[in-house]
């Protein structure tokens, strides 16, 4: 058996799957290859399930980079309507949930099946359970030696993705050999993730673990992403959920992407509806009313009881001032609350950071001073939002890598 390729791929993820069959398409000889046992781990348990793969809305403000220029080129040469062409050509139902994110109406296994059946079509060899012992440049030609022998091509293309959710096969491969080449990293750290908290917090949160809001949650602008100080606060304005460990729920792990160690996020409890106003028209309603009963007629019963409670917020409401009443909702408007930390790896669905894009092509994903060497998907210091834009992501710049090798 040959061992020599035209392009050789590390990561037969989202990224690696899709960069190998545009290249096969294009007549390049390619092979992939992955460590993991099942192929796709990580679509598969995407989008809870149904794979949330793009999101219509899909805009370079959606990502977060040290230079949030460097990924417009690649979304501008694959679109969310791109991927959807091809969804479509396979067959493949679809629908959109919320926000534009679009999802399977059946199954994520169909968009793997998509991705392996078109690898299979340009004949592209893939090959599971090998493990990467070591990656050398000797000239213009990549050695990459594995427990299977070693494979040579003078095109490698890095799509080993981030370090999120080590169980099904996360390593930071990409960023050591981005190191090894001479690249540099913006530190890699767990985001969309669940926060956690300490002290009378987590009690609180503990207490209503399954309590879920609408809500709108910002972080403290000063510990914004990049410590550069943000023009315009970041907020999102999706479910909320309490749970035994803290914080979660669509908002909050959006919220994470933003939030540095030290910084506070601000909750509001009800975007939709001024507490304020109802509050002072149950008052003027008349009757004997608690303030919880009251506030518990705005935001769910357990919460409303649980603030309360914390707040110190008793007696009839008849009884409340309307500067009571503001300060009240004002509370509940802002509520701010300081994370200890987050859950990490094991739970986040993406890792910040990653190849330092200076050191890349934003057309083609190739590094600047090492010919021959490509960076695609998560590995990159380019974050999506919550919402099918990780995988946009990972089409696009697997595109731009396949039309350039
Ligand atoms: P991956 O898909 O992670 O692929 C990397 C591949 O490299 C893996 O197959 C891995 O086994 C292999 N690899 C790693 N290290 C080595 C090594 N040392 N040797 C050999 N092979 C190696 N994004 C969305 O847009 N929509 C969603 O609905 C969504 N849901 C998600 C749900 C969960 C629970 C998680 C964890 C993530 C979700 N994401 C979602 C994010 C999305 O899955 C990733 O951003 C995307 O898969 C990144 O693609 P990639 O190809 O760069 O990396």
């Amino acid at each position: 058996e040959s061992r020599t390729y035209d392009v050789i791929t590390l990561g037969a993820g989202a990224a690696g799957l899709f960069f190998a069959a545009e290249a096969g398409r294009r007549g390049k000889r390619v092979v992939v290859i992955d460590h993991a046992k099942k192929i796709g781990e990580k679509i598969r348990i995407s989008g809870g399930g149904r794979c949330n793969f793009t999101n219509i809305h899909t805009k370079p403000e959606n990502f977060l980079s040290q230079n949030p220029k460097f990924a417009i080129s690649a979304l501008r040469g694959f679109t969310p309507q791109d991927f959807i062409g091809r969804v479509e050509k396979a067959g493949i139902a679809w629908h959109e949930k919320k926000l534009g994110q679009l999802f399977c109406d059946d199954s994520a296994q169909q968009i793997i099946d998509m991705l392996v059946d078109d690898c299979r079509a340009q004949g592209v060899v893939i090959r599971m359970e090998t493990a990467v012992e070591k990656v050398s440049r000797d000239g213009e030609i990549y050695h990459v030696s594995t427990d299977a022998g070693t494979f040579t091509a003078p095109a490698l293309v890095v799509a080993t993705g981030g370090k999120s959710i080590p169980k099904i096969g996360a390593t930071g491969l990409g960023y050591q050999l981005a190191e090894q080449f001479g690249l540099d990293i913006i530190e890699p750290r767990p985001a969309l993730v669940p926060l956690t908290f300490s002290g009378d917090v987590l009690e609180m949160t503990k207490g209503l673990a399954g309590v879920s809001v609408e809500a709108r949650v910002s972080a403290d602008p000063e510990t914004q992403f990049g410590k550069r100080k943000a023009k315009r606060r970041t907020e999102f304005s999706e479910g909320f959920l309490f749970t035994h460990r803290g914080l979660s729920g669509p908002s909050i792990l959006q919220i994470s992407s933003y939030w540095r160690e030290g910084g506070s996020v601000t909750v509001n409890l009800s975007p939709e509806k001024s507490v304020y106003d109802a509050l002072r028209q149950r008052r003027a309603a008349g009757g004997k009313v608690e303030v919880h009963t009251a506030l518990g007629e705005v935001l769910p019963k357990r919460l409303a009881t649980s603030l309360a409670a914390s707040e110190g917020w008793r007696g009839n409401l008849a009884d409340w001032s309307d500067a009571k009443i503001d300060a009240l909702a004002q509370r509940v408007h802002g509520w701010a609350v300081k994370p200890a930390g987050s859950e990490g790896y094991r739970t986040a669905e993406v890792t910040l950071g990653g190849v330092d894009t200076n050191g890349l092509n934003s057309r083609t994903m190739e590094a600047n001073s090492v010919p021959g060497l490509y960076f695609i998907g998560e590995v990159v210091d380019v974050t999506g939002w919550l919402g099918g834009y990780n995988f946009q992501w990972a089409w696009a710049s697997g595109f731009a890598a396949a039309q350039a090798v």
